[in-house]
């Protein structure tokens, strides 16, 4: 029998994150970013964010006719060249049996949030390793896979070294491409927004009396610090995140038995008539949910309207 559609999906999705990451590298050394400002100053485009958009969304679509996808940027749709395109797709996830529950999706009910340059506003700056690249897969509304593609990962280790990395996960059988590493026990280490910040963003940290606040670009970025053990909590009490942000990181996080909601414990829905803006903020952790939930003052609650 031919592999469960969600697993061709994300297989297909590995590959094309990986191509990605190469348009994001040869953006970079080419030397033009071609930024675009979109609401603001701390709201940028890049040509990688361009590019790479349509090429995820062109690949995809070229498989997957049916799949709703829905990326960051607003782009005309008619001027993706062949050379944009990739068909390939990874062996590895696709030998990974599909869990039951997913086996029957068909490709009408799966919805794609595709966020083709996460951390542009770090990526203009030179600060390589806070982007990704985020394919987030929903199914009912809920976020059950997702890619994360590093485009810069080992950048610092030198020439040597293998440079980028593919992280990818679904509920139901674990994330892989990274090694899964606990925050230092007993200490309360707030990863937060860097270009984003507000009033209301400090407040909410100060309220939880954190040991120490790392302030880094990038929703997945972020995530890659809760599980790999850099950050106990990701807070951001604030809106400027959107779906396509949250959902590839969703997906990676529960499926290592982490939590995502906003800040006031609402989980994300992920359905395609959704409102992009995760309005109410973000809230995740690997482990401890709780502790931090449980501490976020209410009148920063009542100030995010979800
Ligand atoms: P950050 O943690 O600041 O890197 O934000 C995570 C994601 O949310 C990035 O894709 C940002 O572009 C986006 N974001 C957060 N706040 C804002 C904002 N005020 N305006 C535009 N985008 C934002
Ligand atoms: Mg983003
Ligand atoms: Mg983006």
């Amino acid at each position: 029998a031919s592999p469960a559609l969600l697993m061709r999906v994300v297989a297909s999705a590995y590959s094309v994150a990986e191509k990605a990451a190469t348009i994001v590298r040869n953006v970079m050394s080419a030397g033009d970013l071609g930024i675009v400002e979109k609401a603001g100053p701390n709201d940028l485009q890049t040509k990688a964010d361009r590019l790479v958009q349509m090429s995820i969304c062109a690949s995809l679509a070229r498989k997957f006719p049916k799949v709703t996808i829905i990326g960051e940027e607003d782009l005309p749709t008619d001027d993706v060249t062949e050379e944009l395109i990739e068909d390939g797709h990874c062996e590895e996830i696709l030998k990974k049996p599909c869990p039951a529950q997913y086996t029957g999706i068909k490709e009408e009910e799966l919805v794609i949030w595709v966020d083709p340059l996460d951390g542009t506003k770090e990526y203009t700056e030179g600060l390589l390793d806070h982007v990704t690249v985020l394919i987030g897969i929903a199914y009912g509304g809920k976020a059950i896979a997702g890619v994360i593609n590093q485009p810069y990962y080992n950048y610092e280790a030198g020439a040597g070294a293998v440079l980028g990395r593919t992280i990818w996960g679904v509920l139901g059988i674990g994330a892989f491409g990274f090694q899964l590493t606990e925050a230092p026990a007993g200490k309360h280490i707030i990863v937060t927004t860097r270009s984003h910040s507000s009033a209301l963003v400090n407040e909410c940290i100060s309220a939880l009396n954190p040991d120490s606040v790392i302030r880094v670009g990038g929703a997945g970025n972020k995530v890659i610090q809760l599980i790999e053990g850099k950050a106990s909590a990701y807070i951001f009490a604030s809106p400027g995140c959107k779906k396509w942000d949250t959902c590839a990181p969703e997906a990676i996080l529960h499926a290592v038995g982490g939590k995502i909601t906003d800040i006031r414990g609402n989980s994300f829905q992920y359905n395609k008539e959704v409102k992009h803006m995760n309005s109410a903020g973000v809230l995740a952790t690997l482990r401890n949910y709780d502790y931090y939930a449980s501490r976020i003052p209410n009148t920063v609650k009542e100030s995010l309207v979800p």
